[in-house]
């Protein structure tokens, strides 16, 4: 594996691949690599013939109070990492070179009305930070194909929107979530939580597991809207009952996010809630 800082190491790297017909994979990342990142490099590694992970802690997407500064970085072992998943280059970029304006100067990406609910509301501004990033990282990889997992619902509804809209030559591909063996699934802020919040962070998957199946098995007809309400109700009554801080717990139509309706198919239920400063977050997808 080789790793590469510059942005026209890079580029020079793509064009001698491109140029021997590869087709370029591109997973991009915040580092403290789990299973569920190596995943993404796994598919992006069955889809294309060269595949590049990007390590970056991107400022603009982290609120006033979140934790940029103590988010973990472990890039010995995340190197480690992607060597033995057999990823072909590491781009390291620095903030300086990505947000070569500065940051609070720079051009962003916005993505409207599919941003503005779930995390959008409780992280306002966070999806800018992730368009724009992944609209830069996209113009110096000009990958064929970019992974990005199915944990964050949204963030993936969002970053394909984005590729239609403006036309992007990229298919973003969904991977589904990677989960410990209780069911949590992995996340590099897992990492945050003490040995009795780890225990009770199950119950997100838990609960969510729950509503899923009661929209599945207990209505004699589909669902109404009264019965969503009550649903994500007693959920968060469940989730504060063992100890979570819901943030939101919303029970949506998958294509557009907005409040399910009695007439929805797909649905995804959508969840965040924080143990003591830790937030964590999942969802579950189903087909009624
Ligand atoms: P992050 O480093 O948290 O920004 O995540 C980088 C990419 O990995 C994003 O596309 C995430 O959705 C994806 N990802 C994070 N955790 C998981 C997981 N448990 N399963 C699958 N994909 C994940």
């Amino acid at each position: 594996m080789i790793t590469i800082q510059r942005e026209k190491e890079l580029r020079a790297t793509i064009r001698q691949q491109k140029s021997q017909g590869k087709r370029i994979g591109f997973v991009p990342t915040m580092g403290n690599l789990h299973d569920g990142h190596i995943a993404l490099v796994n598919r992006a590694l069955h889809l294309c013939d060269y595949v590049v992970t990007s390590v970056y802690v991107n400022p603009l997407q982290f609120g006033a109070n979140e934790d940029l500064e103590k988010y973990p970085r472990t890039l010995v072992a995340d190197k480690e990492k992607l060597v033995q998943a057999g990823n072909h280059a590491l781009f390291l970029p620095q903030t300086s070179q990505i947000y070569t304006g500065g940051l609070e100067e720079h051009t962003k990406v916005v993505v409207p009305n599919l941003t503005e609910d779930h995390c959008g509301a409780s992280r306002p501004g966070h999806f800018d930070g992730v368009t724009t990033v992944v609209s830069i990282l996209f113009n110096m990889v000009q990958p064929d194909v970019a992974v990005f997992g199915q944990k964050d619902f949204q963030q993936l509804a969002v970053i394909r929107k984005m590729v239609q809209d403006l036309h992007m030559p990229v298919t973003v591909e969904g991977h589904p979530t990677i989960r410990e063996d209780d069911g949590l699934a992995m996340s590099s802020r897992n990492g945050y939580l003490d040995a009795n919040q780890r225990k009770t962070a199950t119950i997100l998957y838990q609960t969510l597991q729950q509503t899923t199946d009661k929209l599945k098995n207990s209505f004699s007809s589909k669902p109404v809207n009264d019965d969503f309400a009550l649903l994500e109700t007693e959920a968060r009554a469940k989730l504060t009952e063992a100890g979570f801080r819901p943030d939101y717990y919303n029970i949506v139509a998958s294509d557009t996010l907005r409040p399910a309706t009695a007439d929805d198919k797909e649905i995804t239920v959508l969840a965040a809630a924080y143990l003591g400063n830790t937030r964590l977050i999942d969802n579950i997808s189903i087909t009624l």
